[in-house]
């Protein structure tokens, strides 16, 4: 029997154009897994995207073990503390955001899309005491932040939520992983209460560390991501899905120190591969290094972006 292929040709999810030309060559810089993966800019739209891309099949190896969000504090050894107190930090600043825009209380329902081991849900539940929705393609359903969650594993737009159930959508680093956003954005339109929110944070584009490190820029993040999206595709992305942008910013609740960081050592590893278990000291003394500039980074444009969205009236 012959193996199915791995990777396949695909148009523009902004706007099904199939003519495109070449942006970038990336290599998988955070394993150092052999291959080579081509993004290419729509002709039409001007959105970046990877074609061919793994298939939804191939993709999931790339998933596996190592993926560092998949991670467990234990798989960390004595620097666990750390890695915890990292992945706190993340969930009290994805909630910094979300407090800025939306009230949560014990009656609200949160969905978070690509929940991965699901501590910004337990974060939310444990702060305003919301019921939290978690949803990821993984089976990470053993983690013990999910067990006070509904989990769903699966891709998103499969799943039959009840219209209009949840006041807040939360999509932390997920559409630019997504197979098909376009479809994912009009499920979660239809899944969003009239008055709800919806939070998108992507890897900006038009940044200065993609300026910096090009196509070792860690936001190509080759190959899961499936799209790269500047300021202005990502506000006609939203618009086009029925939403309204109420605010875009131009970072995220993601550390950009995490992109300089990495970004630096792919230019000097040249498609070798991260070993994190090693890169760790690194990445800490550096974060302690910069700890006073950092504040002022933080805000700057650096790597990350987000849009707050409601359904457009
Ligand atoms: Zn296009």
């Amino acid at each position: 029997m012959m193996s199915a292929p791995a990777f396949e040709a695909v148009a523009c999810y902004y706007c099904g154009s199939g003519t495109a030309t070449k942006f970038l060559t990336a290599e998988d810089d955070l394993t150092g897994r052999p291959g080579r993966f081509t993004f290419v800019r729509c002709r039409d739209c001007s959105l970046v995207y990877q074609s061919p891309r793994p298939t939804l099949e191939h993709v999931k190896s790339y998933y596996e073990s190592e993926y560092i969000a998949h991670r467990q504090p234990s798989d960390w050894g004595w620097l666990a503390p750390l890695f915890r107190r990292a992945i706190e930090s993340l969930d009290r600043e994805k909630l910094r955001i979300v407090d800025r825009y939306l009230r949560l209380g014990p009656s609200s329902a949160v969905l978070d899309v690509g929940c991965g081991a699901g501590t910004f849900l337990a974060h939310v539940r444990s702060r305003h005491g919301c019921a939290g929705v978690g949803v990821d393609f993984m089976d990470l359903g053993d983690r013990p932040a999910l067990r006070a969650v509904e989990f769903h594993r699966g891709l998103f737009y499969d799943q039959p939520f009840e219209r209009e159930r949840f006041n807040l959508i939360t999509m932390w680093h997920f559409l630019e992983h997504d197979y098909d956003p376009m479809r994912s954005l009009a499920h979660a339109h239809a899944s969003l209460a009239p008055e709800g929110r919806l939070i998108v944070e992507v890897p900006r584009l038009d940044s200065v560390t993609f300026r910096l490190f090009g196509d070792r820029w860690p936001g190509v993040q080759a190959p899961q991501h499936t799209a790269l999206y500047d300021r202005a595709l990502l506000l006609k992305t939203m618009e086009r899905s029925g939403f309204e942008v109420l605010d875009h910013l131009p970072y995220g609740a993601f550390p950009p120190y995490f992109y300089l960081f990495c970004g630096t050592a792919f230019r000097l590893l040249k498609g070798r591969g991260l070993n994190m278990q090693k890169a760790i000291y690194a990445y800490f003394a550096g974060q302690l290094l910069l700890l006073p500039v950092l504040p002022f980074l933080k805000r700057r444009n650096l790597a990350m972006q987000t849009v707050v969205c409601r359904k457009a009236r």
